[in-house]
């Protein structure tokens, strides 16, 4: 097992569906002089079990440490997944994470290529227990930083393509998988407020709150939900996937720059000591 030791870093880019096409962040490298890539392939040892591959790279002197999620690994849960990640961001030290999914979407006035800047959740999934061992109090009244939420979106409105609508809030319902969800599925989140359907906020918004971390989050439409609007194709999909990886990763770039190392932030206040010792 390798022992990569872990780089101290402020920031982190967790990598879903819509950059999984891209080598993040070096397919950029052109549109950013102040881009510097440190280290890659970089597997670290974890009480979880060994980690998905991370680079760590600096922008502008902000050190970033970033991982893609998507693709599953035989014999790692999604849950194991998210708690090797976050053991690791925890020991660098991070205290903002920007994540960026492909979503499906529920709410019929939605359409492919839309991005939002989700900002609440419903989780469905069964893995609810998933974490550090931490003993704090987890409030989740604002699981979405609002000054993250704020970068974002000037993010995208540099980088957006002219197709794109966005959105500064979202219900995301968050699923098991790897399985989509069947037609009754979306008909019951819908009914329960809903917006968008994808597999990954949940445990990742607990885990960031349980390590002390602001999170927030860029969701792209990638196609409907089963029985909204119309059946999506295969060739769509996957048409999504690559044509808006490279305007996806100059966003989260942009993100990193336009936000401030964290002094003072109510994501703070929103994890407290337990009170059940
Ligand atoms: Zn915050």
């Amino acid at each position: 097992m390798s022992k990569d030791l872990i780089p101290a870093s402020n920031f982190a880019i967790i990598g879903g569906s819509s950059t999984f096409s891209l080598n993040f962040p070096e397919d950029l490298s052109n549109d950013y002089a102040n881009l510097e890539i440190k280290d890659s392939d970089m597997f670290f040892s974890t009480p979880y079990g060994e980690t998905p591959p991370f680079k760590f790279f600096t922008i502008g002197g902000k050190n970033v440490l970033t991982v893609k999620m998507h693709g599953w690994r035989h014999g790692v849960s999604r849950g194991q997944a998210s708690q090797q990640v976050f053991w690791v961001l925890q020991q660098a030290g991070v205290h903002q994470i920007i994540v960026e999914g492909g979503v499906g979407a529920i709410n019929h006035l939605l359409r492919p290529k839309d991005l939002l800047v989700t900002s609440d959740y419903l989780d469905f999934t069964m893995r609810k227990d998933v974490g550090l061992g931490g003993q704090h109090l987890l409030i989740m009244r604002d699981p979405v930083c609002s000054k993250i939420k704020t970068s974002l979106l000037q993010a995208i409105e540099e980088n957006k393509p002219v197709y794109a609508r966005v959105f500064d809030r979202g219900i995301y319902a968050v699923t098991d998988g790897r399985h989509f969800e069947s037609r009754a599925e979306i008909a019951m989140l819908k009914n329960m407020g809903a917006d968008i359907v994808g597999q990954s906020m949940c445990p990742e918004v607990y885990l960031a709150r349980e390590i002390g971390a602001c999170y927030a989050r860029l969701d792209m439409v990638v196609n409907y939900a089963e029985g909204i609007v119309e059946d999506w194709k295969h060739d769509e999909l996957k048409e999504i996937y690559y044509g808006e990886a490279m305007q996806i990763g100059k966003i989260l770039l942009d993100a990193v720059s336009l936000t401030e190392p964290r002094k003072r932030c109510e994501c703070v206040e929103l994890r407290k000591e337990t009170i059940l010792k």
